[in-house]
């Protein structure tokens, strides 16, 4: 960039004295600038080769979609009042829009770290994470040379390579094929919203495949997705089902899942339900629910307060109920749903159970920080992850401590949950949970900066409250109680409302940019 400025410079200043003549000069300039504004697109299944222009934007490198779809043939369509393109590229449908950073990838919500921009009727995509996200999520392989500008286009290798369904008296049995020996510990089955699930980490399928197999028995509908590493299979199921059970072969690579199930659902029965179905689906990502958590309560005080008398318990609870009331007011038709009112004790695993028994979209967690240093001040914002960043070590000690304060049975719940398997079932979540916290953090920033509190930012860690929810989740720490100035903030009623006002703006702002994005 420097060298090309310092060139066309040079030229410039050589033109005014007009010792190159202008023709030579534009010659020289055209093919000079032409090489590094334009990007190439190979792809040799397809039988492309072709040079498209290269758009600088705020130092990144994007390239219009409508380019990029001519030369590889997809079909395109664009919303110029909405600022929104819908890419086809077999049987993956990619929303895009304008100044959003959330990409709709046929149901999902994906994000990329930059936006995409608007220019001339045109959306621009950001060339690193377009190619990212389109190798991670479809069957292609995308490989980006940032050097010689170019787009690499290849079929990518499938290790999970077909699926046969076979009816059984008492189910059906669902057999994968796969080029890879996968352990037991890498396969996760899981139910949502109707739809079973076969998680399959280190597994890559071809998604445009997988979902052209019809259904068969309990089973009407198959889709395959690629999240990140995780193959993800999912089977849309009839009713309800008795059981299911994995079984690994020992001598093949294949393995099948048996899903066992008692009733038999009529058949009279299909057209309402595949409406019912068509009318969740519409409404699967709009954000109707939101479920507040304060956190502790009952015998369980959370960190102990600067003055040993009003402690962290005391402190979140009205923070949460006025969020909960700033919520109702501005967003009128979401409904609010809160794991605890009053002062009572809430095991963490019932805490997510009721998120999903509500059918929560959004679950936050509301807490105050304590520390032994009485010096450690700030507000920060964690979203789930089986890592945890080194700092994060003591809180995510302190919140999960609170599973002490459970009956023995209740604790039991925990044993044998392993993070990593937990994370990878929310994995289509995490993304979403890292933008929520992100949006949250911004906005109390905002407002808590100007009252002498410190932003520690977004943060990560295995907590246990998070684990089971089937929807995006933050826990947000508002504070030190054990630290004297914010503990001395956090009491006053005026704080809270701050803080409650805060949180509600990013959540506020969350639920604009992603339904912006559908
Ligand atoms: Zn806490």
């Amino acid at each position: 960039m420097i060298r090309r400025n310092f060139i066309t410079n040079i030229f410039k200043i050589f033109s005014l004295f007009a010792i190159i003549p202008k023709s030579v000069l534009a010659f020289f300039q055209q093919n000079y600038l032409g090489k590094s504004n334009s990007i190439k697109i190979i792809s040799k299944s397809a039988n492309v080769d072709t040079q498209i222009p290269l758009y600088k934007k705020l130092n990144h490198d994007f390239i219009s979609l409508k380019d990029f779809a001519k030369v590889m043939h997809y079909s395109i369509y664009t919303n110029d009042a909405k600022k929104k393109s819908v890419l086809y590229m077999g049987k993956d449908r990619i929303r895009f829009t304008a100044d959003n950073s959330f990409v709709i990838l046929n149901d999902d919500a994906l994000q990329m770290p930059l936006e995409c921009k608007w220019t001339h009727g045109e959306i621009l995509v950001p060339v690193i994470y377009f190619t990212k996200l389109l190798n991670q999520y479809t069957s292609l392989t995308f490989t980006y040379d940032v050097k010689k500008k170019t787009i690499e286009i290849n079929p990518s290798n499938v290790n999970i390579t077909g699926l046969r369904l076979e009816e059984k008296e008492n189910g059906t049995l669902i057999l994968v094929h796969a080029s890879k020996k996968f352990s037991e510990k890498e396969i996760m089955l899981d139910i949502r919203n109707g739809w079973f699930h076969i998680e399959v980490y280190g597994g890559k399928i071809d998604t445009t495949s997988i979902s052209k197999i019809p259904g068969k028995g309990y089973i009407t509908k198959i889709k395959g997705f690629q999240l990140g590493d995780t193959a993800s299979l999912a089977f849309k199921l009839k009713g309800k089902i008795e059981s299911r059970d994995l079984v690994l072969q020992e001598s093949r690579n294949d393995f099948y899942v048996n899903l066992r199930t008692k009733s038999v659902i009529s058949i009279n029965k299909e057209n309402e339900h595949v409406k019912a179905e068509l009318e969740q689906q519409k409404k699967k990502w709009y954000i109707d629910t939101i479920v507040l958590d304060a956190g502790h309560g009952g015998k369980d005080s959370g960190a102990p307060g600067y003055n040993k008398k009003i402690n962290e318990k005391d402190i979140v609870l009205p923070i949460t109920l006025e969020l909960g009331k700033l919520l109702k007011q501005k967003l009128r038709d979401v409904k609010i749903v809160y794991t605890r009112k009053t002062d009572v004790f809430i095991p963490l695993w019932k805490r997510t159970d009721i998120a999903n028994k509500a059918n929560g979209k959004l679950f936050i967690s509301i807490h105050a920080n304590g520390s032994t240093s009485q010096k450690l001040n700030g507000f920060e914002t964690y979203f789930l992850s089986a890592d945890k960043d080194e700092k994060a070590r003591g809180v995510v000690l302190k919140e999960n401590s609170a599973i002490e304060f459970e009956e023995t049975v209740d604790r039991q719940r925990y044993e044998g949950v392993n993070f990593i398997l937990a994370t990878m079932a929310q994995s289509a979540f995490i993304k979403q949970s890292q933008y929520l916290a992100s949006v949250i953090q911004k906005s109390l920033k905002l407002k808590l900066e100007k009252i002498g509190m410190t932003d520690r930012g977004v943060k990560q860690g295995p907590f246990w409250v998070m684990v089971g929810a089937t929807m995006p989740n933050v826990l947000v720490e508002t504070g030190f109680v054990s630290n004297k100035y914010e503990f001395n903030k956090l009491i006053k009623s005026t704080t809270q409302k701050k803080i409650a006002d805060a949180i509600s703006q990013g959540v506020i702002k969350y639920k604009n940019d992603i339904e912006d994005a559908f």
